[in-house]
């Protein structure tokens, strides 16, 4: 798959429905669960610091742009993305498929309470039947327990919502042991759904600002924020000495 190499994270070159298209065909797949993330600048930033988390990211089968200063990134490097592909949007398309195929959900993450009410409404608007819920505070024994109850539920997907890295970590450490087709980081998705945060109206998604509408909302998020301008720097300075396919 055609892709860009930002400051040494790929990031596949596909839309919101190649996306969804790809992820309903690792649905067909036997084998070990596919690892699909939608990383930001943030994280993108965290990897470049980071060999580890960078190697993780890279790890993973399908990665999309997550937010605007990706595409942008993907410009200055000459190789343009089309478009953003957020998680949360191709979490949506790919309900509706699923939805029609009879396919399951496990929702893993967030404070207690929220993946069910997230599932409710997964269920409502796309009629996906939630396999199972778990919160995403947990010590050792906790988790041991929420595996089992995957690997019993044999889900269809695995929504893995722990934030970033945390949530690309805990992936890559546990897929080969998951009874799942599909693992997907998605941060603070289930919030969203669940009703608990608002995404930002559409003018500020269309105008490449839902970055600024979050920050209004939730200003301790400015120490996160100051990555963007950073990844933008270093994109700059730094990102032709990448290697792109
Ligand atoms: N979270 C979690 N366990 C943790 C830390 C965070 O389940 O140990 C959840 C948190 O409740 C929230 C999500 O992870 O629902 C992170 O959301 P955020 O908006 O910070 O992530 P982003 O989408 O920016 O990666």
């Amino acid at each position: 798959m055609d892709n860009v190499n930002i400051l040494g994270v790929t990031i596949h070159h596909v839309t919101i429905p190649e996306a969804v298209d790809c992820i309903m065909g690792y649905l067909e797949e036997n084998g070990t669960a596919r690892a699909v993330y939608t990383p930001n600048s943030e994280i993108i930033m965290m990897g470049y610091r980071d060999e580890e988390l960078r190697k993780i990211l890279n790890r993973a089968d399908l990665r999309t742009a997550d937010g605007i200063g990706v595409v942008y990134a993907s410009r200055i490097l000459k190789k343009p993305l089309r478009a953003r592909a957020a998680g949360f949007d191709i979490a949506c398309t790919l309900f509706e498929k699923m939805g029609k195929k009879g396919k399951t959900v496990y929702l893993f993450g967030s404070k207690p309470g929220i993946a069910e009410r997230a599932g409710e409404e997964i269920n409502r608007r796309w009629g996906v039947t939630v396999a199972g819920c778990a919160d995403g505070y947990f010590d050792a024994e906790k988790e041991a327990a929420i595996i089992a109850d995957i690997n019993e539920k044999r889900p269809d997907v695995l929504l893995v919502c722990l934030g970033a890295p945390k949530q690309e970590k805990w992936i890559d450490a546990h897929r080969e042991m998951l009874n799942t087709h599909v693992c997907m980081g998605l941060g603070g998705s289930l919030d969203v759904l669940a009703g608990n945060v608002k995404r930002a109206p559409l003018f500020f998604q269309k105008t490449g600002l839902e970055w600024f509408y979050r920050l209004c909302k939730e200003p301790k998020r400015i120490g996160r924020m100051m990555d963007l301008p950073r990844f933008a720097w270093t994109v700059l300075r730094k990102g032709k000495q990448y290697p792109q396919g």
